[in-house]
């Protein structure tokens, strides 16, 4: 059985893990009747096919092409073959064929940070385990946060492109509490994997005719507000009830007019928060640091609150 692991902080500290600033999701759980938990993207993923109707899920059909048009739009694949849809949801990530097909103007924007994530085999220390734990240095950040009581996924990144053995991971971190490097030393060299942090310059518009875009390929965002796949779900959620209730048009431009101003906003914020914890000079980090010390935690609640707020139909 799958146990997902309840949340109930999301903690900023210091290098040495010692604490600036606190979100109690709890706060959240008990506000909208939710449970904050931390599971692995393919437990998730498991979960979600498991409630679906498979045959609808067809695998290795590359788009390479769309004809839009206001009645019908047309794919064309990478085997060769096509096929017309009344309606087409582009939902296929950051590098969006569909969207680049549709618009040729999109901008992918790179935040010049590198991004390391894995899953490591090791047991918390109790306090750690109900907790997100992100640790600012200065140019690099490493945040970690238990899966099941034996794996902890953990992610660093630093301000620049750096190699990724373990060894030099470990190095990257030497000056961070000694939890980050047992957790990396703890974590097969084949299970980390490294991306570079970027996201999508916001685009004038998310439709044409019958096509319309979906999450990343919408509004990619860096991962700093743990938000991107969240808000692909909003998405989801939104535009399958304008589906349900309106023409296929008609619900593209309503979904894009509700969904757009917010996540305009976590994309802005999330590339401001890069910067903010990236910040390399070691004096202006010290400032930083006390500047987020003196954030009183009812700012932190209704900034998050705005994120959890679903905009009314
Ligand atoms: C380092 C990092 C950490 C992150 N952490 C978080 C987090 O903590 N929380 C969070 O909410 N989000 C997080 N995200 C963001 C999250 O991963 C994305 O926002 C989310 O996956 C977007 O979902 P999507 O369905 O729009 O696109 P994707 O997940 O990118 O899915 C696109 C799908 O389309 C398929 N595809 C692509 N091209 C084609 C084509 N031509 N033809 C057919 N299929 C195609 C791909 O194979 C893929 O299956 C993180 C991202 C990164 C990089």
């Amino acid at each position: 059985m799958i146990c997902p692991c309840p949340l109930s902080s999301i903690n900023i500290n210091t290098a040495e893990l010692h604490r600036l600033n606190t979100i109690e999701t709890s706060y959240f759980d008990h506000k909208y009747a939710v449970n904050c938990v931390a599971i692995q993207r393919g437990v998730l993923q498991q979960l979600l096919i498991e409630t679906l109707n498979t045959q609808c899920i067809q695998l290795n059909k590359k788009v390479v092409d769309v004809n839009w048009g206001s009645c019908q739009s047309s794919l064309t694949f990478s085997d060769g073959t096509f096929l017309d849809f009344d309606a087409v949801i582009g939902a296929d990530g950051i590098h969006s064929v569909v969207r680049n097909t549709l618009f040729d103007d999109s901008l992918i924007r790179h935040a010049q940070q590198t991004c390391w994530r894995g899953i490591s085999s090791i047991q918390l220390p109790q306090e750690y385990q109900h907790q997100l734990n992100e640790l600012w240095g200065a140019g690099t950040r490493f945040g970690f946060v238990r899966l099941t009581p034996n794996e902890v996924y953990w992610y660093g990144l630093h301000s620049s492109h750096l190699p990724i053995t373990s060894r030099d991971l470990i190095h990257c971190f030497k000056k961070f509490h000694p939890i980050v490097s047992d957790i990396i030393s703890q974590t097969p060299t084949d299970n980390v994997f490294q991306s570079d942090v970027c996201d999508l310059r916001p685009i004038a518009s998310w439709s044409r005719d019958t096509v319309c875009l979906l999450g990343d390929a919408a509004h990619a965002t860096t991962p700093n507000m743990g938000q991107g796949a969240c808000q692909a779900i909003e998405d989801a959620y939104t535009l399958s009830y304008y589906l349900s209730q309106y023409p296929i048009m008609t619900a593209f431009a309503k979904y894009e007019c509700l969904r757009k101003n917010k996540t305009v906003k976590v994309v802005k914020l999330s590339w401001q928060l890069g910067n903010i914890s990236h910040i390399k000079n070691p004096a202006l980090a010290t400032i930083r640091n006390a500047a987020m010390r003196a954030i009183p935690n009812t700012y932190n609640l209704n900034q998050v609150n705005k994120i959890y707020k679903l905009a009314s139909f």
